[in-house]
């Protein structure tokens, strides 16, 4: 089985454990590598089942694409050019986002999700927690992005990354950044 084929049938643990088989993932200890599996299997499973407000418009089939291209990077490295599965050229369909930069905001919103999930579990311990966001810092953030550079969020607030009113034509690459009153 390829890691295509098991991102294809949703068979997430089998996904991890092959990108391992095949050296896409290495940990320095077993403990390190359990959770590295753990956390790569958690990420795909919130790709797979979640959408983002800024997806939103996405017609469904062009979507599942952009999953297993979202997968795909997770595992095998957000920077590599993977220029056998990316769609073409062009915007995907229900956005202004280019087709080679839309499956990151997948990946974006399962971070935010997985980050929010991991704040929550520590809320208790951190009464004076706040988050802010941090936008890539260059000439093509737009306009929302920057004025969300500027708020405060409690984790009871509702938003979300990436940024559902980002007009980017790379698509929001801002990141939460927790802060302590
Ligand atoms: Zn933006």
């Amino acid at each position: 089985m390829t890691i295509l084929t098991a991102l294809r049938k949703k068979n997430f643990t089998r996904a991890v454990d092959l990108a391992f088989t095949y050296g896409y993932r290495d940990a320095p200890s077993v403990a390190t590598g359990l959770e590295i599996w753990t956390r790569d299997v958690h990420h795909l499973e919130l790709i797979f089942t979640r959408r983002p407000y800024l997806l939103e418009a996405v017609p469904q089939e062009v979507l599942e694409q952009m999953r297993l291209i979202a997968g795909l990077l997770h595992l095998l490295g957000r920077d590599d050019p993977l220029q056998s599965v990316r769609p073409a050229n062009g915007h995907v369909p229900g956005t202004h986002i280019e087709s080679k930069w839309a499956p990151h905001m997948l990946l974006r919103h399962a971070d935010f999700l997985a980050m929010m999930e991991t704040l929550w579990e520590r809320a208790a311990q951190r009464p004076g927690l706040y988050l802010t966001v941090r936008t890539a810092g260059d000439e093509w953030v737009c306009r929302s992005c920057r004025e969300m550079s500027k708020m405060r969020y409690r984790l009871d607030d509702d938003f979300e990354l990436p940024n559902p009113l980002c007009t980017c034509k790379m698509g929001c690459r801002c990141h939460l950044h927790p802060g302590i009153y």
